[in-house]
């Protein structure tokens, strides 16, 4: 059966294009759904700007395989000044170059002289980038949206689009189905806050402008973790497909060739220190912190973070970016020399796996927090703005793994008594136990999930069986 299906089932193997948006946070999980069709067969190409290039750190890394490549394609940024653009600037000329470069890298594949070996028959597009569906059907092959949030935030976004959410929001709570009542701060800020985020409100709003159109819509979760969700949005006919958690199998117990990695790094991490620290801590002793590849926190907030963590009995890791190290406190770094460890990047899986972390003190990006679940690491969560919010609820609330550090309704700033509290909440040894429990279930489902004959590995299965069958 593994031979058939390297070879494919006596047909050509297909090729397909994954087209990731530039991110961080969206690169990661689409690297990864690559690399999981590469692994049943199929020739996959991950498709990437060119602005992208110096900072990816594995661009010829070995492990892809040979079934998996990767192309730059231009995104026009070389002929503006990226500084001075506008958000609305920067998605335009987006939208136009790699339209173009897209198209271009198209007639490329179709071209190349094993072109009939592996013919092109399918576009996997990240669902910020609508028009990839035009010019893979302008191609004559077929695409499909992948979505990097919760199924969750993509309906929340479409109940904003079809008008059945109205903002701004009208009484104290926000009521959709499937979803539990959500109050303002539990919204993801650009509907929450329409007025300072429109043009990222009007991208999440392109997100559903051909939706009706496809046969795929790709999500980065599981059915179980997000059953009612999957069950309203079913019934909305949404040809939905969770496929995550988009997780490499050996942090699941799995034994897949290609995946050794996690995505696409921009940013160098400190491996062997972390782990080499990590290494020298009690199990279930160390606050892993971090605030992913975006955040710009005030210094204000910075500070009390600081405190917050140092004035907790238990060690801590604390990724803080090169961009934000400035805001740390003064001799912060040789102040917590033994208790604390700052590092500018980190492997976060092999952190989050490790058996020296207790809780994962998190802004709850989706990755982030998908990872956190998967690997059954309870969770304190801070969320920032886009969907944290909404993850951070879920978090909370539904998947009841973590608690929420308050802000201050005004200075939007937590304290550090309040950090320092919750991360006891969820570290204690005997408060904590439920966190850890239930952290331990989701891990089993999520594991589950992408297992050989799980609901996400089936998914995946049908869909590469349907582009196999795809006669062009
Ligand atoms: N990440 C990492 N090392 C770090 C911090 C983050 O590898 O030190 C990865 C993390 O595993 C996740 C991604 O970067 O896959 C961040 O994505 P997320 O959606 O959590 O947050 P964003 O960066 O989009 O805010």
């Amino acid at each position: 059966l593994d031979l058939e299906k390297q070879m494919g089932t006596g047909a050509a193997q297909s090729h397909i294009l994954v087209f990731t948006f530039p991110v961080q946070g969206h690169m990661n999980p689409m690297v990864q759904f690559a690399k999981r069709l590469a692994s049943k067969g199929q020739r996959v190409t991950i498709v990437t700007t060119i602005s992208t290039s110096k900072s990816v750190q594995k661009l010829n890394s070995t492990s892809f395989g040979s079934n998996l490549r990767m192309e730059l394609i231009s995104d026009g940024s070389k002929q503006v000044d990226q500084d001075s653009e506008t958000i609305e600037e920067f998605i335009e000329r987006f939208r136009i170059a790699t339209s173009k470069s897209l198209t271009k890298l198209m007639t490329k594949v179709r071209n190349s002289s094993d072109a009939s070996q592996y013919p092109l028959k399918f576009l996997v597009y990240h669902s910020a980038m609508p028009w990839a569906l035009d010019v893979a059907r302008r191609q004559g092959i077929d695409g499909a949206p992948f979505f990097t949030t919760s199924c969750a935030v993509a309906t929340i976004f479409h109940h904003v689009y079809a008008g059945t959410l109205k903002l701004p929001l009208e009484g104290s709570r926000a009521i959709m189905p499937s979803i539990p009542p959500l109050a303002l701060n539990d919204l993801p800020s650009f509907v929450s806050h329409v007025e300072s985020y429109p043009a990222y409100l009007k991208l999440a709003m392109k997100q559903y402008s051909n939706l009706k159109e496809v046969n795929w819509i790709f999500c980065n979760s599981f059915d179980k973790l997000e059953e009612e969700v999957l069950n309203w949005m079913e019934s909305q006919d949404w040809p939905v497909k969770m496929i995550g958690p988009t997780i490499p199998s050996i942090f699941l117990d799995q034994k897949l060739e290609d995946d050794k990695d996690y995505g696409l790094s921009l940013f160098k991490p400190s491996v062997e220190t972390c782990m080499k620290w990590l290494d020298s801590k009690q199990p279930g002793s160390v606050v892993y912190a971090s605030f992913g590849s975006l955040a710009d926190l005030t210094i204000e907030q910075t500070e009390e973070l600081a405190r917050g963590l140092n004035n907790s009995s238990y060690n801590f890791l604390w990724v803080v970016r090169e961009s934000e190290k400035e805001k740390l406190p003064k001799n912060f770094v040789e102040e917590i020399s033994g208790k604390g460890l700052v590092v500018s990047w980190c492997p976060q899986l092999q952190v989050l796996a490790h058996k020296a972390v207790g809780c994962f003190l998190t802004h709850c990006g989706w990755n982030s927090t998908l990872e956190a679940l998967s690997l059954g690491v309870p969770m304190v969560v801070l969320p920032h703005w886009a969907d944290q919010p909404t993850n951070a609820k879920f978090v909370t609330d539904v998947w009841k793994v973590g608690v929420r550090v308050k802000v201050n309704k005004k200075s939007g700033v937590a304290k550090k008594e309040e950090i320092a509290m919750r991360i006891k909440e969820v570290m204690d040894k005997e408060k904590g136990m439920k966190f850890r429990k239930a952290s331990l279930i989701w891990k089993e489902l999520a594991k589950e999930a992408v297992d050989e004959g799980g609901s996400s590995d089936k998914n995946i299965e049908e869909f590469v069986a349907t582009v196999r069958s795809i006669n062009l």
